[in-house]
């Protein structure tokens, strides 16, 4: 893919900046500082740290966002997107509920607790976020193949977002992912590649055909920082549902650590653009013990996170390898939060939980968190009196092999009103 110019020479000889990408000015490394132009790179050129958006934000109100659409287009002027982004084919994701969750709440001795419900996204996950502001960018850059290695939710977004912006997409899995994942993938694209490994085999080939192929746009590898930016929105939603304030507790789940790392940089820009009032608030992470290389380093009090092999149920968060892990522990300590880490038998808890207290079927990795805030509670971690926001980050539809052997019919009766009676079931 070209780079693109993010100034454009008037015949006035003004100069102008490129609105493909709105508000956004370059790349800037997060580790040394170094700038470059918008184009489809992701490593720094001086220390190959990683990049992300920098902006040259125009004062912003809360009105003009909320004029905006029910989507998370609404933010448009936050994210490196056109002014016009509406009016090209997209998922539209976003805007999800943000649930008062009374019953978990007193389940858990949470005075106020807050459910974002992100499994009603288009393909039911928090990835529709992130694939609609990787599209933006791949069409911009011209690429010729939308593409992910993915854990599976990736994968489905990326495939449908394709489908409906007429975009050729291939998506790469793991062989041995859930099914459901697998079909809610291939129902969009004729090129869903599974393959034998772990996704950080599958991320590494991906990076491999990303340096040998022209025109793929790799929503999580090339565009990486455009797709990264997408996961803002998350913060941004919350805090506009809250009543415009931030929560003083948050509890997210962490694959690559993404989706946590922009939480944070939502709350921080809201505060510093003056649409939240700057009150502190604890950011906390969420793993699985069969891939919990954060949470390891966390409770080790290290810098350094050493990757692990993942064994767990929670297969959207198999991450062996996270590349946001050093920023997540950076959150969590800044902020007086914590990564904890559950067991697999503790995720099937969360979802059974969430389900019965709220009306929300979660995939494994909302049963993390949900598993991942009842620790946090019951090891004194985070504290109950505050208001508190957990993130329900995917559908349990997609994952129900995980508990199918947890619920099920209760009898089994023949249809008479006396076998009824007989089963004893009230
Ligand atoms: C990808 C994913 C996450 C976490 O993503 P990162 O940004 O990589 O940490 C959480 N939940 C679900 C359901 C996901 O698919
Ligand atoms: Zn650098």
């Amino acid at each position: 893919m070209s780079n693109v110019t993010p100034v454009q020479q008037t015949a006035g000889g003004t100069v102008l900046r490129d609105r493909a990408f709105g508000n956004a000015t370059g790349l800037i490394c997060r580790e040394c500082g170094a700038t470059q132009e918008l184009g489809p790179h992701y490593a720094c050129m001086e220390c190959f740290g990683p990049l992300e958006i920098s902006y040259d934000f125009p004062a912003i109100t809360r009105a003009d966002i909320e004029a905006g659409p029910a989507n998370i287009w609404r933010y448009k002027a936050l994210l490196p997107v056109p002014d016009d982004i509406e009016q090209s084919p997209n998922t539209e994701p976003g805007y999800t509920r943000l649930l008062k969750a009374n019953n978990l709440g007193r389940e858990l001795g949470i005075t106020t607790l807050w459910v974002k419900d992100d499994s009603t996204n288009p393909t039911n996950s928090f990835k529709d976020r992130v694939v609609a502001c990787a599209l933006s960018a791949a069409v911009e850059f011209g690429a010729k193949v939308f593409a992910c290695p993915s854990t599976g939710n990736l994968a489905n977004a990326v495939a449908a977002a394709g489908a409906r912006a007429g975009i050729k997409t291939v998506v790469f899995i793991p062989s041995n992912l859930e099914q459901p994942k697998q079909v809610n993938s291939a129902i969009f694209t004729e090129s869903l590649v599974a393959v034998d490994g772990n996704y950080d085999d599958v991320n590494k080939l991906a990076s491999e055909i990303a340096g040998e192929e022209d025109g793929w746009a790799f929503v999580n590898v090339n565009v990486r920082p455009f797709y990264a930016e997408g996961s803002k929105t998350l913060g941004y939603e919350i805090a506009e549902q809250l009543g415009w304030r931030l929560p003083d507790q948050i509890v997210i789940p962490v694959a690559s650590g993404s989706q946590l790392t922009k939480v944070d940089k939502s709350f921080q820009e809201f505060i510093k653009l003056g649409l939240v009032e700057d009150k502190p608030y604890k950011v906390f992470g969420a793993q699985a013990e069969g891939c919990g290389p954060v949470a390891t380093a966390f409770k080790a009090g290290v810098d350094a996170i050493r990757p692990v092999k993942p064994d767990t149920i929670a297969k959207s968060l198999a991450i062996g390898n996270p590349a946001d892990g050093i920023y997540v522990l950076d959150i969590a300590r800044r902020t007086g939060g914590a990564v904890e880490e559950v067991t697999d038998d503790e995720i099937r808890d969360g979802i059974v939980l969430l389900a019965r207290t709220e009306g929300i079927f979660t995939e494994t990795a909302g049963g993390t968190t949900v598993a991942v805030l009842k620790k946090l509670v019951e090891t004194g971690q985070l504290d109950p009196s505050l208001e508190t926001v957990v993130i329900n980050t995917g559908h349990g539809l997609k994952t129900l092999d995980a508990i199918s052997d947890r619920v099920g019919p209760v009898a089994t009766i023949a249809p008479t009103y006396d076998a009824f009676v007989a089963a004893g079931i009230i």
